[in-house]
């Protein structure tokens, strides 16, 4: 397989540069990728049904012959209409066709053929709209591959089936012959073969298994290996003294035993004299976060030791350098804040002072990997909302300092099997409790029939001085995000809302244009303010108090968890609505898990179980390769793979036997498309 990665996709009949391109758009460069380009679904054209037995609303597939050519019809401009009536024996059907005159063509003739698509039933009879047609010595399985603009599924067929005569008679399978007999997988050979072609539904379910968990074996593999690389050098900064009650003396608040023990394990590892600090710190929404990454700064920068913050957005390194400068206050730490939109001159004025040690403290976005910062002694990494960044940007801070430690703080509670492979062998310490006096958000689920209700349980809260979010509906299709927001607003002003101040936050908005809405929003010039999920992370409104969620099934529920902790951040009792027309048992199960509980914890483990492991590897997961059938496969493939990926490693750490030779190939192969491949030697 290696060398059909080395052919380039135009080396197959009929692909030429521009056909080429498309392909490029799909993630296909060469023959081996466009091989590892799976079918999104199947069609079953094996056993066709009388036209009579055709499920409704569904697509099946027919059998019939061709029993009359009707005069095409122009309808518009350059529309025109195909017609036939074709009989199975037993009935007619009229199938049409729009535009399709290569179709019109080869039906006229008469014959046979077969025809997939969805059977309608009218007063006259049966039709059948646009359906795919094929000869009828080709029944069996069908596969539909991910077409795009240009590249239809039917030629993306052709092309595999051109490179599938490529394959060599036996390919190089980069799973272990003995890991593949332990697990009951199928070979790489068949899976290929068949996941493309398949024989029967079991030829797709054994192929998929197969290559599900190779993809995650992979992807284990991967993540342990770009770890290990990160924390084999030794420590430079092994702290002498704990400072960490000193600390709390500044605090105005009593810390959780779940920070008191997140903030001793970081300190226990700052004093190893062996490696320094790599640790994760989960929390959920509220757990103090940032109160534990003040106290390990604080004990680090009393130790001689200069520490950089850094976050996602603008939003939340400014959030964060408020609340850090609040918590420090009166300890002489001196911070700084450095983003894109500091000014030049001021930005000169932090360079300096981080050059000559004299900034202890910087928070900031990207901008603090710049080549312009230089510090003198950077000793602590911290990163906010980890899985944000890519693994160079984490690099390029950390190379700022020798050996510094590095404290990850992820927002996003996600279950402790799938940190462990995210995050490799980061330590991981949990903050699995809130501060006391917490109220629990209480939260419902209705369905848009009651949205009338919900929006004067809104008006009673903003009445009563608090305010409201509303997180719109996704977009649909052919329609931006913008236009189906403004389009939700329009709507809103004809309700009993309609009266109050009402802001939009979308995901396309200049950071200034952002920061102006929430700031208004912030100081009560706004009441409402409608967004698009924009709003979930980093931002802090104690006067809000009603969170709505428009289409809450569009969401995962450690997302929808994420949402809701924007309100409750008050002293006032706070509440989350959940709209949902989604009758689906499952859907139904799954929001209840929130009306249920507010550990997300619980909800992430729940999330996992329900959907599998696909959402928390969805685009945010910036920094891992992507998983194409994995991400639909169940839960225990995680566990499978984990053992499997420790013995691997166990007994050849560096991937250096004959038998591995094939895993560090497709290792390297992924995790080069994510730009990560400089730290895999
Ligand atoms: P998160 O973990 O979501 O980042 P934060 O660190 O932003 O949470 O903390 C949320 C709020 O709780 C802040 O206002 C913070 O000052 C407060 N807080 C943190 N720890 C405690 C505590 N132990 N007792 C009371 N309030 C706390
Ligand atoms: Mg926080």
């Amino acid at each position: 397989m290696p060398s059909l990665f080395n052919m380039p996709i135009d080396r197959l009949r009929g692909i030429g540069a521009s056909r080429a391109r498309l392909y490029n758009k799909l993630g296909v460069s060469s023959v081996g990728e466009l091989l590892r380009l799976y079918p999104r679904t199947y069609e079953d054209w094996s056993d066709p049904c009388k036209i009579a037995d055709a499920p409704e609303n569904t697509v099946c597939c027919i059998k019939a012959a061709i029993e009359k050519v009707l005069k095409p019809a122009r309808i518009h401009g350059n529309l025109t209409v195909f017609k036939f009536i074709a009989s199975d024996g037993y009935d007619n059907i009229t199938v049409t066709f729009f535009n399709q005159k290569y179709t019109y063509q080869r039906l006229s003739g008469g014959g046979k053929f077969l025809f997939y698509g969805t059977v309608k039933r009218y007063s006259g009879g049966y039709e059948m709209s646009s359906p795919t047609v094929s000869d009828i010595n080709s029944a069996g399985i069908h596969p539909v591959y991910p077409a795009t603009a240009g590249l239809t599924a039917k030629q993306i067929e052709i092309s595999v089936r051109q490179a599938i005569k490529l394959l060599p008679e036996n390919i190089n399978d980069p799973i272990p012959k003995e890991i593949l007999k332990q697990y009951g997988l199928c070979s790489l050979d068949f899976a290929i073969r068949k996941i493309h072609f398949p024989g029967s539904p079991e030829d797709i379910e054994n192929a998929r298994q197969r290559l599900a968990f190779e993809e995650m074996l992979i992807l284990q593999l991967g993540m342990a290996r770009l770890r290990s690389v990160g924390t084999r050098e030794k420590s430079s900064y092994i702290i002498g003294k704990d400072y960490s009650d000193e600390f709390k003396r500044l605090l105005p608040f009593k810390l959780t035993a779940a920070q008191d023990r997140a903030i001793t394990q970081c300190i226990a590892d700052m004093k190893k004299s062996l490696y320094p600090m790599n640790r994760l710190i989960q929390g959920d929404v509220g757990s103090g976060k940032t109160a534990v990454a003040a106290s390990v700064c604080y004990t680090a920068i009393k130790n001689g030791m200069q520490c950089a913050f850094m976050a996602p957005t603008e939003i939340l390194a400014t959030q964060h350098y408020k609340s850090l400068s609040e918590l420090l206050k009166g300890s002489g730490i001196r911070l700084a804040l450095l983003t894109g939109s500091v000014t030049v001159a001021k930005k000169r004025v932090i360079y300096d002072d981080l050059e000559n040690g004299e900034v202890d403290l910087v928070i900031g976005t990207h901008a603090l990997i710049s080549d312009n910062v230089a510090f003198r002694s950077l000793g602590l990494v911290i990163t906010d909302e980890q899985h944000r960044f890519g693994v160079k940007q984490r690099a390029a801070l950390i190379s700022k300092g020798t050996n510094p430690h590095i404290m990850v703080m992820s927002a996003t509670p996600i279950p402790r099997t799938l940190a462990l492979m995210i995050f490799g062998d980061l330590d991981l310490s949990m903050l699995d409790e809130l501060p006391p006096g917490r109220q629990k958000i209480d939260t419902c689920l209705i369905d848009s029939g009651k949205r009338n209700r919900a929006y004067n349980f809104l008006k009673k809260h903003i009445d009563n001085g608090n305010r409201c979010y509303i997180v719109c509906p996704l977009v649909e299709e052919g329609e931006s995000e913008l236009e189906s927001a403004e389009e939700y607003i329009k709507k809103l002003g004809k309700t009993v809302l309609g009266g109050y101040g009402i802001g939009l936050l979308h995901g396309k908005m200049k950071a200034a244009a952002k920061d102006e809405v929430l700031s208004a929003f912030a100081q009560g010039k706004i009441d409402i303010l409608v967004s698009t999920t924009v709003v979930e992370v980093g931002v802090n409104v104690p006067e809000a108090t009603v969170m709505m969620i428009e289409n809450a099934d569009r969401f995962g529920l450690s997302q929808l968890h994420q949402l809701r902790g924007r309100v409750g951040r008050g002293k006032d009792k706070s509440f989350c609505i959940l709209v949902s027309d989604n009758q689906g048992n499952n859907t139904r199960e799954r929001l209840s898990v929130l009306c249920r509980t507010n550990d997300g914890f619980e909800i992430a483990d729940e999330d996992l179980r329900l959907r599998g492991p696909g959402d928390f590897f969805g685009s945010r997961q910036h920094g891992l390769p992507e998983l194409k059938v994995a991400s639909m496969s169940s839960v225990d493939i995680i566990d499978k793979t984990q053992t499997a990926a420790k013995k691997i490693l166990g007994a050849d750490p560096d991937l250096r036997l004959k038998e591995h030779r094939g895993l560090y190939f497709e290792i390297n192969r992924l995790f080069a498309r994510v730009g990560n491949t400089e730290q895999l030697q």
